[in-house]
């Protein structure tokens, strides 16, 4: 047995290449013609214990142009959102901003759009349907949580930032306007050199939501939170 295995967590012989192995597995790659440009649609499989059971561990980034090596690129860190992305629920602003950054990045040729399944901030569509059944009777999104005994934000950006690294990603320009993501991605080793505000709007319906994002969850809304008529 040598030194550093005598003072080694693990038995003689484990291999250590495991421990350190990534978690992160690409599993697929092709073109996607969208709307605002073709894009490359690349699968990740993401092996994180800590996730919630009911959360899918396969992870997308839509990627356009050379982002290799490159600085300052755009990026965006989406979770997902079935009830306003496929359904058109009108409670969230998660579609709008969706659309706002693959636009973005389709208008500058260049940039990554991360596709993270932490469906409901990361409790799973039936927390999360379970906590819109809260809100419907009058509570707001972080009392719902509370009630559930569920975490108000339980989404984590280690993927993330393994993808970034992946695609060779130097620094970025986030998409966001959520101050705590970009702090997370800079302790996770992602150099945020800048931010790209995402204000599509409130409706009647989503303008609580939103009120609670800029007051309680320190998200960077304007005071009249852009209101517009649905
Ligand atoms: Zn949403």
């Amino acid at each position: 047995m040598t030194e550093s295995q005598a003072g080694s967590i693990f038995p003689p012989g484990y291999p250590l290449n495991t421990i350190i192995k990534p978690r992160l597995e690409h599993l697929a790659e092709a073109p996607i013609p969208t709307r605002n440009g073709t894009f490359r649609l690349l699968v990740f499989r993401y092996d994180d214990p800590s996730a919630h059971p009911t959360l899918s561990d396969e992870h997308v980034a839509l990627v356009m142009g050379d982002v290799s090596g490159q600085s300052h690129v755009p990026v965006r860190v989406h979770s997902e959102c079935l009830t306003s992305e496929v359904f058109g629920s009108l409670k969230c602003d998660c579609k709008e901003q969706l659309d706002a950054a693959q636009s973005l990045i389709g208008q500058r040729g260049l940039g990554v759009l991360l596709y993270l399944r932490q469906e409901g901030r990361g409790i799973g569509l039936a927390n999360k349907i379970k906590a819109y059944a809260l809100q419907a009777d009058g509570v707001d999104t972080v009392e719902a949580n509370e009630r559930l005994h569920l975490p108000v934000d339980a989404r984590q950006y280690d993927v993330a930032a393994d993808i970034l690294r992946q695609l060779s990603v130097r620094s970025v320009e986030l998409m966001t306007n959520n101050p705590e993501k970009q702090e997370s991605l800079d302790r996770l080793g992602i150099p945020v050199v800048g931010r790209i505000p995402l204000h599509t709007g409130a409706n009647p319906h989503s303008e609580g939501y939103l009120t609670v994002k800029r007051d309680r969850l320190r998200h960077l809304l304007p005071g009249d939170l852009g209101r517009t008529k649905h």
